[in-house]
């Protein structure tokens, strides 16, 4: 069955994922001066939730919180893929092939696309990662992030032809010459943090399941620099408040 307010939150999504955020008349947000993060909840009422909602993303999270619990169950699929520069990141949409899948309680979630914030959103026991990626699946109407810290060490040869690609984003959905190795953005380990919250971005709508890996992924600083590059701007919420919710495996 649908809930509304899932249904409601999915085409919010989807309309996210669709139209860049320039070409909408959606009310101007960003990172700095009168549309940063601290006013998103006034920069329009379709906003209201940005600053009325009590659980918002991103957070801190507690690693002494960690519990037990299997791996994460993920599948990588095959295809091409789309890049946009959307105004706000840069995001890329799997387009056909074979779809990426992770199964969460029983349900089996879709990858939709993923993208990047620099600095990280989320932190681990206060510490900000230079990068987070955030790839976004859907199962019914119901949306989950697996978040992805990046941090500077050797370089990662497999993601040299994705970098490459970075030098020029587009401001409207173009193939990527070359689709992105999506294991070479994962580490092998995929033990992660589980809460509940909220898009990062306006209007912030909660309801959203997180998955934030406790293992990262290692580039240098300059493929780090490759990305901030493409993003041109500080793109992370600042954190927010827990109020009461426990993170879980
Ligand atoms: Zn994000």
């Amino acid at each position: 069955m649908m809930h509304p307010v899932r249904t409601l939150l999915s085409a919010t999504l989807l309309a996210c994922m669709t139209l860049p955020a320039y070409a909408s008349e959606s009310a101007h947000w960003g990172y700095t001066g009168d549309g940063s993060p601290e006013h998103w909840g006034d920069v329009d009422t379709r906003f209201a939730e940005c600053k009325m909602g009590h659980n918002q993303s991103p957070i801190n999270i507690r690693r002494s919180e960690h519990t037990r619990h299997a791996p994460l169950a993920l599948k990588l699929g095959s295809g091409e893929q789309k890049i946009v520069n959307n105004g706000h990141t840069v995001e890329v949409v799997p387009e056909g092939g074979k779809p990426t899948q992770l199964t969460l309680d029983g349900d089996v979630y879709t990858l939709q696309q993923f993208h990047f914030h620099t600095p990280s959103e989320n932190t681990l026991d206060g510490k900000q990662f230079p990068l987070e990626g955030h790839f976004v699946f859907m199962h019914d109407a119901q949306p989950l992030v697996l978040a992805v810290m990046y941090e500077d060490g050797a370089p990662s040869k497999a993601l040299v032809p994705f970098i490459n690609q970075l030098k020029n984003v587009p401001h409207e959905e173009t193939a990527l010459a070359q689709p992105v190795d999506l294991k070479a953005l994962l580490p092998q380990s995929l033990h992660y943090y589980r809460f509940s919250g909220s898009l990062t971005t306006p209007p912030c709508s909660e309801g959203v399941i997180w998955l934030v890996l406790d293992h990262h992924v290692k580039l240098s600083l300059a493929q780090l620099g490759a990305f901030e590059q493409a993003i041109g701007q500080h793109n992370n919420r600042p954190v927010q408040p827990l109020n009461g919710r426990v993170i879980t495996d």
